[in-house]
């Protein structure tokens, strides 16, 4: 594709996102495509001769768009948000453009300054503590999501657990443990697989039944038994805003417990940790200034595309240790001078994109200013929709919701709770998902888009109690 002939399709390709936004509540929220519906209409073999970049984008409407469910739409409120905007989306594109690979400072020096000095404007913007920013020991990374961030975070807890012996001996069967609130996301038994330690040495505490934050004193007791049969308790993940409810666990007391053990405390704020951008929500950070790593990720709640999750460590020391390695091929003088930062130490792969760049044009674009703006007014929304839910009978609230996530249920039970869920998204109208708090199903409302309204929070509110 010449230059000439990529302005025409790239002005096509803008003009076709532009139009998207400006149509999309028009589409049902949920795509309604069957299992195979959407592969079924496209060829099944790839075209032996290349075809003109219009008929992609005739296809996309004609075909792909149906099996697509809009997580834009102001009436997406399942899961959690996976904000995108302009800034964000012009970023990317402006990395894809460049199309460079900035595995080591070397491959593009551009690409690792970018990301640490991005990184330490989150931090601040966040009010992190300064143990977090790249002008000390620690620093900060893009990973790709919260569940990679847990992942380093366990190697380096068990590099520094095991004085640097797994990275060459492995680990043997029960020798290490992990510990977390019931309530937490999956991510974390899944980094216990992929780190070989196996499902079977993660602990789950139980959480206070009317906070469902997770209990230190359960923690403890955990961590005790372990020690008493001579496991090295490696990990321990606390959640600021449990994927569940938005639970906080409490930190500081989690962080005592967890150095007293000599275990690696890693915060998972996935969700909940860039609302600390409005100074009324700071309270997110009490006890992070004892936490080894943190992890958030603007691609959920901070306007900046997937996939972008902002690791921070307070030591990198551990996570060099259990990542670096150096083939004879990536060696370079400014690596050997030590004087930079190589990336691909800090996370799994080798290859890493120019995903800074996105994070930096959204953190220009809207400041400080527009970023609280927008936390705020999600958390207002989801505040009067909280009042609407309290004010009737036929339903209950069912955890605290001092952000933009609403938990609540049908006083009736479960089955009408969920046939209510699956009623509401069936009508394409919005889109929400449900889970379990304290062993009975419960509805999630999370406000979260971009686009989203109060008119919006409304109808779906017409729609649950009509
Ligand atoms: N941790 C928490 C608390 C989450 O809520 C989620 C996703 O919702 C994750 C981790 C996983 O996020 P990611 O898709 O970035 O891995």
């Amino acid at each position: 594709m010449s230059p000439d002939e990529f302005r025409r399709h790239g002005h096509a390709v803008v003009e076709w996102i532009a139009r998207y936004y400006e149509r999309l509540e028009t589409f049902p929220v949920l795509s309604p495509a069957q299992p195979g519906e959407i592969r079924s209409g496209l060829p099944a073999h790839p075209p032996e001769q290349g075809e003109g970049f219009d008929a992609v984008l005739a296809d996309l409407d004609a075909k792909i768009l149906p099996g697509v469910t809009h997580w834009q739409h102001p009436s997406f409120f399942a899961y959690f948000p996976a904000n995108a905007s302009g800034p964000a989306i012009l970023g990317d594109l402006l990395a894809s453009g460049l199309g460079v690979q900035g595995m080591l400072w070397a491959t593009s020096p551009a690409a690792t300054e970018l990301e640490t000095l991005t990184l330490d404007w989150l931090a601040e913007l966040l009010d992190l503590p300064a143990r977090f920013r790249s002008d000390g020991p620690g620093g900060g990374v893009i990973q790709h999501t919260a569940s990679d961030a847990t992942l380093v975070a366990l190697l380096a807890a068990l590099h520094r657990a095991s004085g640097g012996t797994t990275e060459h001996r492995g680990v043997r069967t029960g020798q290490y443990t992990v510990y977390t609130s019931h309530q937490t996301h999956s991510s974390v038994e899944k980094a216990c697989r992929i780190a070989g330690l196996g499902a079977e040495a993660l602990r789950k505490i139980e959480t206070d039944e009317a906070t469902l934050a997770a209990r230190p004193d359960h923690l403890a007791r955990l961590i005790e038994a372990d020690r008493a049969y001579g496991a090295t308790p490696a990990l321990v993940v606390a959640s600021v805003g449990t994927t569940g409810t938005g639970a906080v666990d409490p930190v500081a007391e989690f962080a005592r417990i967890s150095h007293d053990a000599g275990a690696w405390l890693h915060v998972d704020a996935a969700w909940a940790g860039v609302a600390s951008v409005a100074p009324e929500f700071r309270w997110l950070n009490d006890g992070l200034e004892l936490a080894d790593s943190y992890a958030t990720n603007p691609h959920k709640w901070l306007l900046t595309n997937f996939d972008c999750d902002a690791f921070y460590v307070a030591d990198r020391a551990p996570l060099l240790g259990a990542l670096s390695i150096l083939p004879e091929y990536l060696r370079n003088a400014a690596t050997e001078s030590g004087a930079v930062i190589d990336y691909r130490d800090w996370h799994v792969p080798l290859g890493r994109r120019f995903r800074a760049l996105k994070l930096w044009a959204v953190l220009r674009y809207y400041g400080a200013e527009g970023l609280r703006a927008h936390v705020r007014t999600h958390v207002a929304l989801a505040q009067e929709f909280a009042a609407l839910v309290e004010a009737d009978e036929r339903f209950e609230i069912v955890a605290p919701h001092p952000l933009a996530l609403v938990t609540f249920r049908l006083r009736e039970g479960d089955e009408a709770t969920l046939a209510l869920m699956h009623r509401v998204n069936a009508s394409g109208r919005a889109y929400l998902t449900h889970t379990t708090v304290n062993g009975r199903a419960a509805l999630r409302l999370a406000i979260g888009a971009p686009s989203t309204e109060l008119r919006h929070v409304e109808q779906i509110w017409e729609l649950l109690s009509s």
